[in-house]
């Protein structure tokens, strides 16, 4: 299992290099992003990003199986990974919703996002992908690209008073 960067790691605030098409190929770099699958499903996240990882590369996997008890529960995603990701539009429309992160443990705050975004990638096999992702996919994208970033949800609320630790979330807000 990988183990999680935790916020104040600079790893986290640095910009992820892209994969370049050797690497991709590189059976090593195949079986870091099975470990990066299984490290989210252990975790229960809906999504993580090679720096969360300790891995300065533009990797992300996303997940939702709608049992996360947290986390928009009943909302699904497929299993996604995604190479060198681009978010090529945004829509105007936002959402605003409950965000955690398992670089930022036990914190829960409000952000706002695009309600859908056009996200242009490789597949781990090397090929050209567009995904359209509305929701709490669209969310998810947004929050794991912007890992490849260096930025965590935190720098993406617009008010901090929203913050709460998980017991209180459940308690208060969740439901
Ligand atoms: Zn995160």
């Amino acid at each position: 299992m990988l183990k999680i960067a935790q916020m104040g790691n600079p790893v986290l605030r640095k910009r992820a290099e892209p994969v370049s098409a050797a690497e991709l190929k590189d059976a090593r770099t195949e079986f870091f992003i099975e470990s990066m699958i299984a490290s989210m499903r252990e975790h229960g996240g809906a999504g993580l990003a090679a720096p969360q990882v300790h891995v300065s590369k533009q990797i992300l996997v996303v997940e939702a199986r709608g049992d996360d008890e947290d986390e928009a529960a009943g909302e699904r995603i497929p299993l996604t990974v995604l190479v060198n990701p681009e978010i090529t539009s945004f829509s105007q429309e936002v959402q605003e919703g409950w965000e955690g992160c398992l670089s930022v443990r036990e914190i829960w705050g409000r952000v706002r996002r695009s309600r859908a975004v056009t996200v242009k990638a490789l597949t781990r096999a090397g090929k050209e992908v567009e995904i359209r992702a509305e929701g709490f996919y669209a969310v998810v994208l947004q929050h794991e690209i912007d890992h490849l970033y260096g930025k965590i949800f935190l720098d993406r609320m617009d008010d901090m008073s929203t913050l709460c630790f998980t017991a209180e979330y459940r308690s208060h807000w969740r439901d």
